[in-house]
């Protein structure tokens, strides 16, 4: 298992932590899964720019997802904070069409590599604004109280049937076509990319991306239990990976938890802790 963990504490800001984690699942031999959580040491980038999380599907023979998937975080988390003409949601929407292009590219020089391309889920908290960026059924949650709000919608052919009415979230869960998706990152040319309006985020909020590995495998309320209990994103990360995989595992499984705390008034918990043990 992969995991990345970042603790970023700024005067004025929020306290976001994050973790995100990955898992091949019990069926599958290879991960083709990717994801990453980026937040700039660089006070000026974390200003402009703010964390960003993403978490990719990659799809596509012998590996090539893997590395659909891996060109997808590496161009997108560096390409996003480069990229400083454009507003932020602008900029991360080009960002996605790079990688697209650059997927799209690879493909077509490297015959194994031939119709790769990755769903995508991506997460900018800028302060206390935050929006999101999705191609495909890479998803996003929001944990706000006790309730699980999906955030994104699938760009997928079960998901256009349900908001045309012809079934229900229930009976697409299990469809026989649950995993034909009408979009992807780096199989076209050109790629259309779902960039959200921007939402509030606000101490206590949990922010969840995952791969469908995971939602496949968990009803909505499994996933609200156990961010329910958890309050720490790694071991929430850890629980979903270990629920998913009870549950069958049947697919490589990625996890983004982000939690947002309050502003810090007091001192970084460090220089408290440095001062108590001074004083015993
Ligand atoms: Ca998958």
């Amino acid at each position: 298992m992969q995991q990345t963990r970042r603790l970023d504490i700024l005067p004025d800001d929020l306290v976001i932590k994050a973790s995100v984690q990955t898992d091949a699942g019990c069926v599958r031999d290879s991960n083709e899964d990717s994801g990453r959580h980026v937040s700039p040491h660089d006070t000026e980038a974390l200003a402009a720019r703010g964390r960003l999380t993403i978490v990719c599907d990659g799809m596509g023979g012998h590996a090539s997802g893997e590395v659909a998937s891996q060109i997808a975080v590496e161009a997108i988390s560096e390409l996003y904070y480069s990229n400083r003409d454009l507003e932020p949601r602008d900029a991360l929407r080009w960002a996605v069409e790079e990688a697209n292009r650059e997927i799209y590219e690879a493909a077509q020089t490297d015959e194994r590599l031939a119709g790769m391309g990755t769903t995508l889920v991506a997460l900018v908290i800028l302060g206390d604004q935050a929006f999101s960026a999705h191609v495909g059924d890479s998803r996003l949650y929001r944990m706000r109280g006790q309730t699980l709000e999906l955030m994104t919608t699938d760009h997928s052919q079960v998901m256009e049937m349900v908001q045309k009415g012809i079934i229900t979230m229930e009976q697409a869960r299990d469809h026989e076509d649950k995993n034909v998706i009408l979009r992807a990152v780096g199989t076209n040319p050109e790629v259309e990319v779902e960039v959200s309006s921007i939402f509030q985020v606000e101490p206590g909020d949990t922010l969840l991306l995952c791969s469908d590995g995971l939602n496949d495998m968990l009803e909505d309320v499994e996933i609200e239990a156990v961010l329910a209990s958890e309050s720490d994103e790694y071991s929430a990360c850890q629980q979903l990976i270990e629920a998913a995989k009870h549950n069958g595992g049947h697919d490589n499984v990625t996890v983004g938890v982000v939690t947002v705390g309050a502003k810090l008034t007091a001192p970084p918990p460090e220089v408290r802790i440095t001062r108590e043990v001074e004083a015993l």
